[in-house]
């Protein structure tokens, strides 16, 4: 039986299907909610129950350690009553906005011995909308997806660039360095609401992993398009100084921002090696270089452990928990559309 679920103090009422979780039934119905992963792992989707009562998708946990004792994941929940709901942030969206489309391959260029940097246009004429730290799926010959993060600002709405980390066995890592300009791929955008403030002038620390750094290079450069300037702090993890396969990008913010703070982070090289950078992990950098995070915002992208890492870092530095914004990689085949 479907359940009817509010916004409180909101004119904004919808149905959720059994075994449907609340988060994809608002965004199937033009509710946009936060949210990144999907998958109960980032807590961008975590708000509250006014009234009613949830129980968890298929049995899983409805809460995990990003939830204040009386919130919820609306991703992981479906309704067992009528609900009202709490989010922390909501706005109307017109559902018709994600489209799906075959795209080309324009390039493809192994950027790190496990980094592939992917360049694909849509058919002549057509625009992708999307908003900077968004992430698109590609549709894979056996009916799964796999998301990955548009680099490109919105600005460049002719295609989408992605830095895909090649993980072994994986079945889209396998065919990505294959792939050559003339072929095609089915894509559907956008997907993601992890959005930093527009009104917020607080300095920002951005925080990346690896392939992480994709939709931070995607806010970054729409920051500078837009000439929003907030005081910047950037920590690149990488293993060593061959991760850091787009440095010519790091390299033109440093030119072209009054207040620009990069910090590479090498985690598998001894300190006598490293000059210029940090010997360790990303948490330990933002430990060591950012000891007071009290009026900032985090925004953090990488994978479930490291990002786990960096939010306890960061909580013992003084950032107030709402302020901490993560882009999760979850491993695995996607969610599936809303
Ligand atoms: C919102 C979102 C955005 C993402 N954006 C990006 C991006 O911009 N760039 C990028 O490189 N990736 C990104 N990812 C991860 C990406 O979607 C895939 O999960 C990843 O590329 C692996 O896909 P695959 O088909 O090669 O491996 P699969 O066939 O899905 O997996 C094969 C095996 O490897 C394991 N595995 C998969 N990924 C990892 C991993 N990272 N670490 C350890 N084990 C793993 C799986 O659990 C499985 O056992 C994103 C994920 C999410 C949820």
């Amino acid at each position: 039986m479907k359940h009817r679920i509010s916004i409180e103090a909101a004119d904004a009422t919808f149905d959720c299907a059994p075994g449907q979780s609340l988060l994809d039934a608002a965004l199937r119905a033009g509710i946009d909610l936060p949210y990144s992963c999907r998958k109960g792992v980032c807590g961008s989707c975590v708000g509250r129950i006014a009234v009613g009562e949830v129980m968890g998708l298929n049995g899983v946990a409805i809460r995990n350690e990003t939830c204040m004792p009386d919130q919820v994941l609306y991703c992981m929940c479906t309704p067992a009553s009528d609900l009202v709901l709490q989010p922390v942030l909501w706005s109307r969206v017109d559902p018709s906005a994600r489209k799906t489309f075959t795209v080309r391959v324009y390039s493809n260029e192994l950027v790190a011995p496990d980094v592939s940097l992917l360049r694909l246009r849509l058919p002549a004429g057509q625009r992708a909308k999307f908003k900077a730290g968004q992430y698109l799926q590609i549709l894979l010959d056996d009916g799964s997806t796999r998301s990955y993060s548009m680099a490109n600002p919105p600005q460049e709405s002719d295609g989408a660039t992605l830095h895909i980390r090649h993980v072994p066995g994986g079945r889209f890592s396998a065919q990505v360095a294959q792939l050559a300009p003339g072929d095609t791929l089915q894509v559907e955008l956008p997907f993601g609401n992890v959005a930093l403030r527009e009104d917020d002038t607080r300095p920002i620390v951005f925080i990346a992993g690896g392939t992480g750094f994709a939709p931070v290079k995607s806010i970054l450069d729409d920051m500078l398009k837009r000439r929003v300037k907030r005081p910047v702090t950037l920590i690149w993890g990488t293993r060593d100084a061959r991760g850091l396969y787009l440095r010519r990008a790091v390299d033109r913010w440093q030119k072209q921002w009054p207040d620009f703070r990069f910090i590479p982070a090498f985690s598998d090289l001894p300190a006598q090696d490293v000059v210029e950078a940090f010997a360790g992990r990303v948490d330990q950098a933002l430990r060591a270089h950012c000891p007071d995070l009290s009026g900032h915002e985090v925004y953090c992208c990488g994978s479930p452990p490291m990002v786990a890492t960096v939010r306890a870092a960061a909580a013992d530095s003084g950032l107030a928990s709402p302020d901490f914004h993560a882009d999760v990689f979850v491993p695995g085949p996607s969610a599936q559309p809303a």
